[in-house]
């Protein structure tokens, strides 16, 4: 069976063969029967010697060397088992290597590409970084120097895990400051406490002295006074022993206060009814408030028993009540108030069931420097005669006495409120804390 060149010419035509390449049919012979380039050149005619070496070594394979025109090429071939022609192809060295080189240059360039990306994505990382860990300097800062710290939200999450670390650090040390302050703040209202207990007892065991020896002096001088006024009847010197006389007495008032104030030892504990006994003042009250004021009672409908020497009471809010009047122009107002209280480390850190016994006015109040030593013993604002400046030391001392603490509150042209905290009494002995301080023990006979 013959085939015409011109037929396989066609097959090969409709290959797509790519630009410079050259493809050739070869018969049985090893005569090309088709060529893609200058096929009327070469036709019937056979591959170089070197070609026709490398391609009979085998079926296929990869052959290198120049075609018949000289052109370097590097090809394969592929020989039929069935009709031992052959078909053989050659890239020239030129194009192969033409190629290689954009292949080359492409995978630099995307190499090149990447490395880029790669720098500009570690880059926006790590400004990241650097952005998140800044965020936390202030706070940090502000964390030593113990101010409010503010955490901002960042973009790494392990950052804002330290800024949450920070927060609760912050927290902590806010808590911790907080009760430091406390203790401390306590801790100088127990000394303060201290200090004022322990100058009230010297002071008190002074005035007692004093107030005995002068109390023996001035019985004579009144009894000698009161003799002489009798017999004279000179009017000028009658007036002179009077005014004497209204001194001496005047004399033996606050020599009897000073006693009050100095005695050691209650003299007579009972548990008392609170708000039956300052029921029972009224009258007494009324007459120390005079004509200045208003007297009212705001009393707890059940305030607790407690326990004390039930004229010390009377005298304490006597006390209270004169020196509001004292405090207060004609339009003002008396309060007397109680109040079932359970204090928790307060007021010179007392806990437990008080009854709070309240004197409120809406006199003048007292400014911060008088409030801070208004309850030492002589102090007084008062002009001689008025005021013994022994009043709030009596009522503190009364309060300590019997385990409580006496409070003042006071404001600027707004009025004073002096409160008295004494212990709930419990009617049942086992469950009586009791105070030590009390001296004799009270008639529990008197519980109602
Ligand atoms: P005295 O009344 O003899 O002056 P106190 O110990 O009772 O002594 O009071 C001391 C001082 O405290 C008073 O002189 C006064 O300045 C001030 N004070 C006491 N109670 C009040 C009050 N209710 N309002 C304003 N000031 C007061
Ligand atoms: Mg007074």
């Amino acid at each position: 069976m013959g085939i015409l060149p011109a037929n396989v010419a066609v097959i090969l035509e409709r290959q797509k063969i790519p630009e410079g390449w050259i493809v050739a049919i070869l018969d049985t012979g090893g005569t090309i029967v088709a060529r893609t380039k200058d096929p009327e050149l070469f036709i019937g005619q056979q591959g170089t010697p070197e070609f026709q070496r490398q391609t009979s070594r085998a079926q296929e394979g990869i052959y290198e060397t120049p075609t018949l025109e000289g052109i370097a090429v590097i090809g394969g071939y592929h020989r039929s088992s069935i009709t031992g022609w052959m078909i053989a192809f050659g890239v020239p060295k030129s194009v192969y290597t033409t190629n290689l080189r954009w292949a080359l240059m492409i995978q630099s360039a995307t190499a090149v590409l990447v490395l880029l990306l790669g720098a500009l994505l570690a880059a926006s990382i790590s400004r990241r970084i650097v952005r998140s860990i800044r965020a936390m300097t202030t706070p940090a800062l502000a964390l030593g120097l113990s101010r409010k710290i503010d955490v901002p939200t960042v973009e790494i999450r392990e950052v804002n895990e330290l800024g949450h670390a920070l927060t609760t650090a912050s927290q902590l040390i806010n808590q911790r400051e907080v009760e430091r302050d406390e203790a401390q703040h306590q801790k100088a209202q127990i000394e303060e406490s201290l200090r004022r207990s322990q100058k009230l007892e010297a002071i008190g065991q002074m005035a007692a002295t004093i107030a005995h020896d002068f109390g023996n002096l001035l019985t004579p001088i009144l009894g000698n006074l009161d003799m002489l006024e009798e017999r004279i009847d000179d009017p000028r010197s009658r007036l002179r022993i009077n005014n004497a006389l209204a001194s001496a007495k005047r004399g033996q008032q606050l020599v009897r206060s000073l006693m009050a104030f100095a005695r050691q030892e209650p003299s007579a504990v009972t548990i008392i009814d609170i708000n039956q006994a300052i029921l029972a003042m009224e009258g007494v009250l009324e007459q120390s408030l005079g004509t200045i004021g208003k007297l009212i009672f705001n009393l707890a409908s059940e305030a607790w028993p407690v326990r004390g020497d039930a004229t010390q009471l009377e005298m304490a809010i006597i006390n209270l009540v004169v020196n509001a009047r004292d405090a207060m122009t004609a339009e003002g107002t008396v309060q007397i108030s109680t109040m079932n209280r359970t204090l928790h480390s307060e007021h010179d850190n007392l806990s437990g069931d008080y009854v709070a016994v309240a004197v409120s006015d809406t006199g003048s109040g007292m400014p911060p420097e008088i409030l801070a030593v208004a309850f030492e013993p002589l102090f007084t604002t008062k002009e001689p005669g008025k005021g013994t400046g022994l009043g709030l030391a009596s009522v503190y001392r009364f309060a300590k006495q019997c385990g409580g603490v006496a409070v003042i509150e006071s404001e600027l042209r707004k009025g004073t409120t002096v409160t008295i905290y004494l212990p709930r009494a419990r009617n049942d002995a086992t469950t009586d804390s009791g105070d030590s301080r009390l001296g004799r023990a009270a008639d529990l006979g008197d519980v109602k």
